[in-house]
């Protein structure tokens, strides 16, 4: 029996090709000419003015974080089902996160719990589009404009996703993304930030480089990290990024197969496949046990990587993280529905390289698993 990995990239196209110019001209480094031209065209597709590409997508939200001169006793609310690189890149600064739990049905974060948790320390809402979906934004630009807040925006999982009409990636005041190689969009590690904010762009520029400055080199006002993007991540994201529309479709049809196939299994809630303002992207396609099944995810994956299919948990919430725990924070707090999310959510094979096959195989995998175990 094959296993079927929970993803796998697909570098079919031009890859190589890039690649090899990257050695033949001798161009590996940050300073290779691919970098600006992967900037400019991929902030071009989210119609942004400036992308600023760093080594990875935690690194972005780390720049986007600190290029917002968030600091100590700052507060940014953010969802608790999320990724750690989210409430780490706040942390990091001495800043706190403010979390909110999930809307059970687009596993967002809920924007109607924002309003009531924003206090005169609340510097930034971080929006983090979850699996497909695009968050409920319009309640978040409302609340920004009034109470004067920055807007980051993780756009890590949503290449290609639009919001009523207007691309996932244009609305923070830095927006991130990550080239992870399950993104859409892989350059193996990567990530971006963009903005439209000139200055913004130049302070981005600085903190991806140590704070090195423009005219006096070695002399450094600031602390930050080398986040620099190579030119052969470059090359890669190149070839990638010709790809991106026919990725999306395959993305949707991979989500259509899948709802069509597995709808009427019992115990199992599905994505969904659209809200008025969007269409599923399915950066991955997440299923959810019901309350009638008493197992927990990892006991039902298990039982799934003996048929032969890979599966991932979905994320563990910020507030049940022991190393915030361990610092004593968020002891009080419990979001019920992240909490069940936590629980009970995995995600099944949806990378770009899975044939129709082994989604045949993932499905049929599916089904004798969830009959055993209803
Ligand atoms: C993948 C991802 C990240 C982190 O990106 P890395 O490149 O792995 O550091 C951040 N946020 C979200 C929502 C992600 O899905």
């Amino acid at each position: 029996m094959e296993f079927i990995p929970v993803n796998e990239p697909l570098l079919n196209g031009n890859e190589k090709k890039y690649l090899c110019e990257c050695i033949d001209s001798g161009w590996i480094s940050s300073e290779g000419p691919f970098v600006k031209e992967f900037e400019s065209k991929m902030s071009a597709t989210v119609g942004r003015k400036y992308g600023i590409a760093v080594s990875n997508g935690t690194a972005a939200l780390e720049v986007a974080v600190q290029a917002l001169s968030i600091s100590a006793g700052d507060e940014v609310i953010m969802p608790t089902f999320t990724i750690i690189s989210c409430a780490m890149a706040v942390t990091k600064m001495g800043a706190i996160p403010v979390l909110v739990d999930s809307d059970l049905h687009t596993w967002n974060m809920n924007v109607d719990e924002i309003e009531a948790k924003i206090t005169d320390k609340t510097k930034a809402i971080m929006v983090v589009h979850i699996y497909g979906l695009p968050v409920e934004m319009d309640k978040i630009l409302e609340l920004a404009e009034k109470y004067n807040l920055k807007i980051i925006e993780d756009a890590a999982e949503m290449h290609g996703q639009m919001y009523n009409g207007k691309p996932c990636g244009s609305f923070g005041d830095i927006s991130t993304f990550s080239f992870y190689p399950n993104k859409h969009v892989t350059t193996g590690e990567g990530g971006m930030v963009v903005t439209d904010d000139e200055k913004l762009a130049e302070r981005c520029r600085m903190l991806r480089n140590l704070c090195f400055q423009k005219d006096v080199r070695y002399v450094h006002n600031e602390i930050s990290d080398n986040y620099r993007f190579t030119n052969l991540q470059a090359a890669v994201g190149l070839a990638q990024l010709e790809r991106l529309d026919e990725f999306i479709e395959k993305k949707r049809e991979m989500g259509r197969y899948y709802t069509e196939n597995l709808a009427d299994i019992k115990g199992l809630i599905l994505p969904l496949s659209k809200k008025d303002y969007a269409e599923n992207i399915y950066w991955v396609y997440g299923v959810v046990l019901d309350k009638d099944i008493q197992m927990d995810n990892r006991t039902v994956q298990k039982l799934l990587a003996k048929e032969g299919i890979g599966t991932r948990t979905f994320f563990w919430c910020m507030h049940e993280q022991p190393v915030y725990r361990n610092e004593g924070l968020f002891l009080d707090e419990s979001y019920p529905n992240a909490e069940y999310l936590a629980r009970k959510g995995f995600y099944i094979p949806s990378g770009l390289a899975l044939t129709k096959e082994q989604m045949k195989a993932v499905v049929i995998g599916v089904r004798n698993i969830m009959s055993e175990i209803i």
